[in-house]
Parts: structure tokens; C-alpha cells; sequence
């Protein structure tokens, strides 16, 4: 639904972009002397001028024609650069009705680092999400676009509070009513108690209906199954990884053997032999085979990183923490005290993993996994701070081998393509989205670059330095 709305959108703003050149000839904003950053191509376009209206990029033009362009505002853009707004593919809205306010102070956060859209991944407060996209759409509440899943669909007695809890087919078929019925853009499904077989049915169910999925997945099923069947999206590392063992097979007999026994093998109970039995031409055969099918994979290194790190990391004085509701930052015990509890052993096991895992990220693009870019901020998820865990992610994303263009493009046009709106987000051109940033400094020399947000434009608003800092004001404690 959400995509024929914006479907019609691009078709009516594209069929007036002649009518505003020629008859009116005015912009409500045009960009100055800009370096354009093609994050596709990788290149740049210096001295243009972008000829705005709304929420539209009308014209991008030589600067010296600039006296042909009308517009209410221009701004000089001398010396710096303009990408697309940044996409963090992964976050969540959740912590129960008592964090309703707190999760809606997160929004600012994110457009104040250049996050323009965001893509939740599970939650229990839809209607307020779905309220809140509404709002920053019509242009009552400054925030980054919300593509949502609504809430996740998992077994009985799930892990996270509002999921939809399945078990038959008949249950699957009523869950993904449910979801359709609110319009979710995508359906999230969890593994904390799900059956294989139950997996693989909502992956049926819902390709049959033409929904886009997205999950973790049971240990007990193995990747090349759900994607047959139409999975289109692995949230993590531990998927894609565990399918790149040249044990798989046995490793997930074993699983499947251990279900309904006194001591199930869970997830990290199978990682080090799935670590052991690593296979560099498993591995390169899955990934041509997802490439192929135009798989999607969000790495979330940055949150690894950030709790395999707990033990030794003072987090009292990070200069975001003002900026997060206490009452939130009380859901960070969990896993503080569960990273904490890790013998030195497992920490020690688990850092040798993610570099391991996040060092095939390369290989992955390079076979055309379509790479995206994603926090995992939220509730819960202790110390990933809205805004600057995806800079973050995106310098690991450099860190393990990808060109800041192609880790640039994980946060841009991947996420846009994945969501099936690529006609008019995620890149600059004429009659795409004007949601865009203005950088000090080139990031494709310099992946940091990202650091220093001069400018947002967000759903066809302004917001300059003095203007960001104001909103992150806003929500300090
Ligand atoms: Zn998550």
C-alpha cells in the first residue's frame, strides 16, 4: 500500500517538472555551488546548483545558470558536499506504553545526524509509529521517514513484548491479516521460539501474498530453504554465516535432533563449530547464489562491537546519554548485565567471530548482496545512540573492506531499492527526493566526513547547523 502512495507521488511530481520550469520558474530553495556526491557512481559533480521545490529535487544544473532558477531561498554551498539523506536499515520503536514519549524524542536524534528514513524492525507501539510517520509526512513533526514491519511474527512465549505469537498455518494466515491490515511495509519474523517448519510457512505465506520478509532464522533451518522460498532479507551476521560451513548439513541435524531435549543447541551453543567448519568455497558459492536472487543482508557490526566491548567500556560520560530518557536507558540492563556475565572465554570468542564474518562483507558485494546499512538502535540495545550508530556502522562498514562509495551506498540507494522506492529516494537527480546532506568535508576521500553535518533537508524542510543543534536541544535531559 505504502509503495503505491509513494508510487503516485513520484508519478505526480515527475509529471510537474516541466510545468514549474516553464511557467513559474520559482524553487522554494536552490543550492549554490555544490560538490554533488554520486554514491553509485562514486564520482562527484562539483559547481551545481539543485533547484528545489518541496519535498522534490527539480533541476540540478551548472551554477553559472543559476540566474534562470526562481527561488525563495538560495544557500551557497562553496566548498562542501551534498549526498542523499542516510538510511538506517534497522531500528526499533519499543519498550512498552511507558516509553511511548521517549521513543518519539528519539526522532530528532536521527535527523540531526542526517538520518533521513528509517526502517523498523519490530516494535510494540505501532499505532504511534504509524501516527508519527503520518505526522512527518504532512510535516507537523520533524523525523526521519518511518518504513515499519509493525510487530514481529514469533513462536509462543516470544522474547519481545507485541509480537504476533504463531504456531499453526491457520495462526500464520491470521498474523499476516493482521499486519496487511495496517499497512506494515514489510513482515520481521524472530527465532527466539519459532519452529523451523513454522518459519518456512510464514516465508510461504507471506511470498504468496507478495510481501516483502525479513528475519533472524532458526538454527534448525538453513538459509538456501527460506530464501526458496522467498525470504528476502537476513537482519545480522549469524545466517548468512552459519550457511557458509561446509558442516551445515550435520551442524543442523544436530540442532534439529537437540529440539525436544533437556539441552536444546541454541544459536551461540553452534557458533564455534560453525566458526571451525568455515569453508571459503561454501561460502563463495552461497554468496553468488544470493546475489543472484538479489538478497538483502544488514550487518549490524556496530552493535556487536558495542557489547562485546561492555566489560571494558565506562559508558557513563557518552555525550549522547543526556539526550536518552532515563526511563530507556533502564532497559540497557539487560544486556549490560548478560554482557557482563560472559565468560572471558565467549567475549573473547565472540569478538574473533564478528571479525571473521564482518571481513566477508566485501566478497558479499562483490557477488551483488545488496548491503544495507542498519543501527539496531532502540530500547534494549544499550549505548546504540539513534544517529551515530549508523555513522558508526557505516566507518566498520569501510573497516572491513568496502570503499566509503559502496558503504555510502548501503545507507542510501540499497535501502531505497529494498523497499521498492528507489525511483525517488536514495540518490539526487531531477524529480527524485530532496532529502539530502550537506557534508564539510568529501566522503568518499573519508568516510568520517559523515561526522560533520553542515545541512539536512528532510521531507522538503531546511534544517541548518544552528538549526540541528536546536532539535537535539530540544530533547536534552
Ligand atoms: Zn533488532
Amino acid at each position: 500500500m505504502m509503495k503505491i502512495i509513494f508510487l503516485t507521488l513520484i508519478a505526480l511530481s515527475v509529471s510537474c517538472t516541466c510545468f514549474s520550469q516553464t511557467q513559474t520558474n520559482t524553487y522554494s530553495l536552490v543550492l549554490e555551488n555544490a560538490s554533488v556526491v554520486n554514491v553509485t557512481t562514486g564520482k562527484i559533480a562539483y559547481k551545481r546548483l539543485i533547484a528545489i521545490s518541496g519535498d522534490t529535487i527539480k533541476a540540478i544544473d551548472d551554477t553559472k545558470k543559476v540566474k534562470q532558477y526562481k527561488a525563495d531561498r538560495y544557500i551557497d554551498l562553496s566548498g562542501k558536499y551534498v549526498m542523499p539523506g542516510l538510511w538506517d536499515m534497522h531500528v526499533h520503536f519499543r519498550g512498552g506504553d511507558g516509553l511511548i514519549q521517549a521513543n518519539k524524542d528519539l526522532l530528532p536524534l536521527f535527523l540531526s545526524y542526517g538520518i533521513t528514513t528509517v526502517r523498523e524492525c519490530g516494535g510494540d507501539m505501532t499505532p504511534s509509529v504509524m501516527n508519527w510517520r503520518k505526522q512527518i509526512t504532512e510535516g507537523t513533526l520533524a523525523g526521519p521517514r518511518i518504513f515499519t514491519s509493525g510487530p514481529k511474527i514469533d513462536g509462543p512465549k516470544s522474547t519481545w513484548a507485541g509480537s504476533l505469537e504463531v504456531e499453526t498455518p491457520e495462526q500464520v494466515t491470521k498474523a499476516l491479516d493482521s499486519l496487511q491490515k495496517i499497512n506494515v511495509d514489510f513482515v520481521k519474523i524472530y527465532e527466539s521460539k519459532i519452529s523451523g517448519q513454522t518459519f518456512l510457512d510464514i516465508i510461504t505465506q507471506a511470498e504468496n501474498r507478495g510481501l516483502t520478509t525479513s528475519g533472524h532464522m532458526p538454527y534448525s533451518v538453513k538459509l538456501k530453504d527460506a530464501v526458496e522460498r522467498g525470504l528476502d532479507a537476513s537482519e545480522h551476521l549469524y545466517y548468512i554465516f552459519k550457511a557458509c560451513s561446509s558442516k551445515e548439513d550435520s551442524i543442523t541435524n544436530a540442532i534439529i535432533q537437540s529440539e525436544n531435549t533437556a539441552r536444546p543447541i541454541g544459536l551461540f551453543a553452534a557458533l564455534p563449530s560453525i566458526y571451525n567448519t568455515y569453508d571459503a568455497k561454501t561460502a563463495d558459492r552461497l554468496f553468488r547464489y544470493l546475489g543472484k536472487r538479489k538478497f538483502s543482508l544488514v550487518p549490524t557490526l556496530f552493535i556487536s562491537k558495542t557489547l562485546n566491548a561492555i566489560k571494558e567500556t565506562d559508558h557513563s560520560a557518552d555525550k549522547l546519554l543526556p539526550y536518552i530518557d532515563s526511563k530507556l536507558q533502564a532497559t540497557y540492563a539487560g544486556r549490560v548485565n548478560s554482557a557482563k556475565r560472559a565468560s572471558d572465554e565467549s567475549t573473547a570468542f565472540s569478538k574473533k567471530y564478528a571479525l571473521k564474518a564482518s571481513s566477508l562483507i566485501p566478497q558479499m558485494q562483490r557477488r551483488g548482496i545488496n548491503i544495507m546499512a542498519g543501527s539496531d538502535c532502540g530500547a534494549y540495545n544499550s549505548y546504540v545512540y539513534p544517529g551515530e550508530s549508523l555513522h558508526e556502522e557505516l566507518k566498520l562498514l569501510v573497516a572491513s573492506g568496502l570503499t566509503p562509495a559502496q558503504a555510502l551506498q548501503s545507507a542510501t540507494i540499497n535501502g531505497a531499492r529494498f523497499m521498492g522506492v528507489n525511483e525517488f529516494y536514495g540518490s539526487l537527480a531531477r524529480g527524485k527526493s530532496s532529502d539530502l546532506i550537506v557534508l564539510d568535508t568529501n566522503p568518499l576521500n573519508n568516510i568520517q566526513a559523515i561526522d560533520q553535518i553542515n545541512m539536512v533537508i528532510s521531507n522538503g524542510k531546511a534544517y541548518n547547523r544552528l538549526e540541528l543543534d536546536k532539535l537535539l536541544n530540544s530533547i536534552k535531559r
